[in-house]
């Protein structure tokens, strides 16, 4: 792949050889160039340019992009095809509105408290035949979880729950779940 000159409307940018000299670069087709500089927290490269009367730090895969495309269009951010921050492999990297990055972002949220969850495909129903079963001491937690799909901590929290009604703690729960409709 060839890599351009920089050409940045936002101002001076960081030497071609310096970019470059903290991205790792695999010679194959697709694998991901990662940063090996520093990350901000959401595990985004980042470079610093410091001169005279300027300092600026960079996104290194929005830098990136620039280097192959020129400046990215104000209403526009640049996404990851890959879902790897560090990323700054060119080819990549993609022009997006912040809607998708938002949209995206959102729906990955989504899944991963879903499987956190462990509790999504459970209906009160079910929910009492557990404790049903588990008080008979047919069945241990499992067992339980085996057949209901869910995780033993899931089960662990319906059973525990049970004998700490007082806690409140499963009204509360399955108030919100059927707020939100889950089930
Ligand atoms: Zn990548």
């Amino acid at each position: 792949m060839k890599i351009k000159e920089i050409n940045n409307a936002e101002g001076p940018t960081p030497k071609l050889d310096k970019f470059w000299g903290k991205v790792k670069v695999v010679e194959d087709a697709k694998s991901c160039w990662e940063w090996q500089g520093s990350r901000d927290k959401d595990g985004y490269g980042r470079i610093g340019v410091s001169r005279k009367d300027f300092k600026k730090t960079f996104k290194a895969h929005r830098l990136s992009w620039e280097l192959q495309n020129g400046p990215i269009p104000p209403e526009n951010c640049i996404c990851h095809r890959c879902d790897n921050p560090p990323c700054v492999r060119p080819d990549h990297l993609e022009l997006g509105t912040v809607y998708d990055n938002n949209h995206d972002k959102e729906k990955k949220n989504r899944q991963v408290r879903g499987e956190k969850n462990g509790m999504k495909k459970l209906t009160e129903r079910e929910i009492n035949e557990i404790r049903r079963v588990y008080d008979h001491g047919k069945l241990n937690q499992t067992e339980l979880a085996e057949i209901f799909g869910v995780s033993q901590s899931a089960i662990s929290k319906i059973i525990r729950m049970q004998r700490w009604t007082h806690v409140g703690e499963f009204a509360d729960m399955f108030g919100k779940k059927k707020e939100k409709g889950i089930e």
